[in-house]
Formats: structure tokens, sequence, C-alpha cells
């Protein structure tokens, strides 16, 4: 999940609705949960749910951008901020390892506290939905999530653009490949696949809008934002 950078804090928006310019200005037109570009209907997000949490309904603190089908598989109870990690205050890109096929796998070994916040973060997002049910903790997509297909459809993409690059390696097509990317959305595919190249690494993250530089290194490799990821 790419780690995001929401800037000075905005204050209050009143209706919340009103944040989404900002939000979109500073973050991109991008979910901040399953990174995929949205043309139209993004939602202003609330982290802890505006129904449950009546005060945080307007505070800039609690948003994020996200799609329709992130936005109904979360959870709308009651909601405690530190049993989840989230892009806009951790790295998240080190919590999930994305793959071919579509596949988001948590990543362990953080200790049992960090692992379990990781976990439940997956699976309440439904990142795990996958048709592979046999693999510990997927769960079967509904018919109308289609995040599964659109992550293993741009995984493919971003290989083929891989091999096209190994083949006519030129600043023009590395330029097309990263503007390209920017206007699709999911950032950490295209991390991962370009794992190997530091420039097209830094390009990545010029190019996707708020993404949070304090999250990777000289060499653009992901380290911890803050003390706990
Ligand atoms: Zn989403």
């Amino acid at each position: 999940m790419r780690p995001v950078n929401k800037g000075k804090d905005a204050g209050e928006f009143k209706p919340y609705q009103d944040a989404q310019n900002l939000l979109q200005e500073r973050i991109g037109e991008f979910c901040s949960y399953c990174e995929r570009w949205i043309a139209s209907a993004i939602h202003v997000e609330h982290k802890q749910p505006k129904n449950e949490y009546p005060k945080l309904q307007y505070s800039w603190q609690n948003f994020l951008l996200s799609c329709s089908n992130c936005n109904s598989t979360k959870s709308h109870g009651k909601l405690n901020l530190d049993d989840y990690v989230w892009p806009d205050v951790h790295n998240t890109f080190l919590a999930f390892q994305y793959a071919a096929e579509g596949k988001i796998h948590p990543v362990t070994g953080f200790g049992p506290s960090l692992d379990a916040r990781i976990d439940k973060t997956w699976k309440t997002l439904g990142l795990n939905r996958h048709p592979d049910t046999a693999t510990n903790g997927f769960e079967a997509p509904t018919t109308k999530d289609k995040r599964w297909t659109h992550r293993r459809d741009e995984w493919e993409k971003a290989h083929r653009r891989q091999i096209e690059l190994k083949k006519y390696d030129t600043p023009h097509l590395r330029g097309c490949i990263v503007d390209m990317a920017a206007s699709r959305g999911m950032f950490s595919i295209w991390f991962t696949v370009f794992s190997d190249d530091i420039d097209m690494r830094r390009r990545l993250i010029e190019a996707f809008i708020g993404t949070d530089k304090t999250s990777f290194d000289d060499e653009f490799q992901p380290v911890k934002r803050t003390a706990t990821l």
C-alpha cells in the first residue's frame, strides 16, 4: 500500500465532501487502500467511521480517499486506529507484498503486535480477496469486487513494460512508462516490478503525487517512517 503524505493539517471541512479536491491535489486521484486510479465517484474516506465518531466527521486528520469497493468492504463499526496500519501514518509499502495474479500478502516478522495489525488491515479492507482460496487467509471476492483482476492485469502490464525497457532502454521510454503508470494507479505493483531499477523507482515516487518520500532511502528502498513502521 503506497505511503502517502497529506501535507499540513488543513483543519475542518463542512460538509466533509469539500475536502475531496484538496485530497486529490495532495495525494492524487487514487484509492488510498487498493491504489487504483478512480475516474469518478471517489469517496472522502473516514478512517474512523463518521457515524461512530461524529466529532471526526469533518477532520482532515481522519480523511483519506477510497473507491466504492474499499469503502464498502471496510467495517463501519467502532474502529481503534491502533489496531491497523495507515497509509498516511506508516510506511505501508513495507506491510504488504504484491505478487503475480493479483495477489497481496501481508508481510510478517515484525513481531506479534504489528503482524496482527497488518493482518487485520489486510482482511478489513478485503485486500485478501482472491479466488485462490486455498491460500491461507484468502477469501473469495464478490462479483462486484474486481480489485484482484485489476491488480492481476496491472502486474502483467508492468512486466511487459519492463521487458520492453530491457530491449529499448531510453529516457523517453522510461518517462512514457512512468506517465502511463501514474495515470492508472497501483504504485505498489509498479514499484515492486521495477524493484531492481533505481531510476524507475525514483521516477515512480516523483510521478505518483503525494507519495511519502521519507518512506524511502537514498536508493529508493522502503524504510520505516515511524518507530512502529
Ligand atoms: Zn480501493
